[in-house]
């Protein structure tokens, strides 16, 4: 077989679907997001952007505190772990930090994976796949790591509407109440913004005597009075089981948690695969992540948190007036409908090449096709020029694009 022929074609149907995905080099500036440089075609001089869609979402990833303690720790520590938490990588500043977690989650325990896809993937594999006869109940929205460990386990899968407790309560009925069931789903869902009805879920599978698994990747550090998430801004942390979370997110470095009971985090520190038999976050990275969950916590948090909301609102506000399709969004989380891949990409490149504004296009598989879109996540450091700079490229690229947009659309 010529395999590479294979791959050479498969990647032009990609294209062909408008779907290839093409990355922007940047270069974070520690102390100048969220300005990047971009580096354009090799041997072209790199030039300044603002980035329009990190998930820094609290610049978090360059607040001197977090640096500082990442820095101190690189002295004191070293680079790596060393190997894996069983053999040689259970430091003390990882255990400082699961500590801090469960602490933030009132949760007994929290165990810290090395990204949020394998705490969602590790953890769903283990807790479905050994729990006898268990069946998921999994939002029809929910990530694909979540989907992924769910696959793992191989335990019966049924989705649920998205966040609609009626046909959740529907689903359940149809099991024993001694079944085992768990019921996974989201806070902030980060492609259309909206939060999901949690204590309405949370009580329609206490009714029904299944676990709750709730991945507030996206509201972690955000929301709440200590940043712990919707659980805690909502008052429903209590009847969640377990809390799943990125440090990779709001909280500006790299890894993911559970957080839970002590026993149900022990089953999954002794038992899954992709926590065990994986060399462990470095120390730094803990430290680092420490930093910044214990920042989140108190007033300079709580500053930041409101000043994210309404930068973010100020945004959707600018957007409608301008007339541009933004759509309803409950969150952080400023999605612009435009309908159309090659259209989607088409002005996603010309906001970077004419107007230093870096947002990526999100498409299909992504999102669904036909509800292609821009995704903005405005930040505490974008101020009201560059705001306005935002709304008047975009309108700009809008109209030009849209007027020639035969090419692209169907009328
Ligand atoms: C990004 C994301 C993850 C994965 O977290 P990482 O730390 O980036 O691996 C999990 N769940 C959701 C909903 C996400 O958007």
């Amino acid at each position: 077989m010529d395999y590479d022929h294979f791959f050479r074609q498969s990647l032009q149907a990609l294209r062909h679907e408008g779907r290839y995905r093409v990355f922007a080099e940047l270069e974070r500036r520690a102390g100048r997001f969220p300005r990047a440089l971009r580096y354009p075609a090799p041997g072209r001089k790199p030039v300044e952007v603002t980035v329009w869609c990190s998930n820094d979402y609290l610049g978090m990833g360059q607040h001197p505190a977090v640096l500082e303690a990442m820095r101190r720790a690189v002295d004191r520590y070293g680079a790596g772990a060393g190997g894996t938490r069983n053999i040689s990588g259970t430091h003390h500043a990882t255990v400082e930090l699961e500590a801090e977690l469960a602490q933030l989650h009132g949760k007994e325990a929290a165990l810290v994976f090395t990204s949020g896809y394998v705490a969602n993937q590790a953890a769903l594999g283990t807790l479905a796949g050994r729990l006898p006869g268990c069946v998921v109940l999994s939002d029809a929205l929910n990530h694909a790591s979540m989907i992924h460990g769910i696959r793992d386990s191989r335990a019966e899968k049924r989705i649920f509407a998205h966040s609609d407790p009626a046909d959740l309560d529907r689903l359940l009925s149809g099991y024993p109440r001694d079944q085992a069931k768990i019921v996974a789903f989201e806070s902030v869902y980060s492609m259309d913004g909206d939060i999901a009805p949690i204590g309405a879920l949370a009580e329609v599978a206490a009714r029904h005597g299944a676990l709750t698994y709730l991945d507030e990747v996206h509201a972690v550090g955000m929301y709440g009075a200590h940043g712990a998430g919707v659980a805690e801004r909502d008052h429903v942390a209590g009847r969640i089981d377990v809390i799943e979370g990125t440090l990779g997110k709001a909280f500006g470095v790299l890894g993911g948690y559970i957080a839970g009971s002590a026993a149900l985090v022990d089953f999954v520190r002794s038992n899954a695969s992709s926590f065990i038999f994986t060399t462990a976050l470095p120390p730094a990275v803990a430290a680092a992540a420490t930093a910044a969950l214990r920042l989140l916590k108190g007033d300079e948090g709580r500053a930041l948190r409101a000043r994210h909301q309404e930068r973010a609102h100020t945004l959707m506000r600018r957007l409608a007036e301008a007339g541009l399709p933004v759509m309803p969004s409950q969150s952080h989380i400023v999605p612009v409908l435009v309908g159309n891949a090659a259209l989607c990409k088409a002005i996603s490149d010309k906001l970077l090449d004419d107007h230093a504004i870096y947002v990526q296009p999100i498409n299909y598989p992504t999102v669904p096709r036909g509800t292609e879109r821009l995704r903005f996540t405005p930040t505490p450091l974008h101020g009201n020029d560059e705001i306005e700079h935002l709304v008047a490229s975009l309108s700009t690229v809008w109209r030009a694009l849209k007027a020639e947009a035969g090419q692209f659309v169907p009328a």
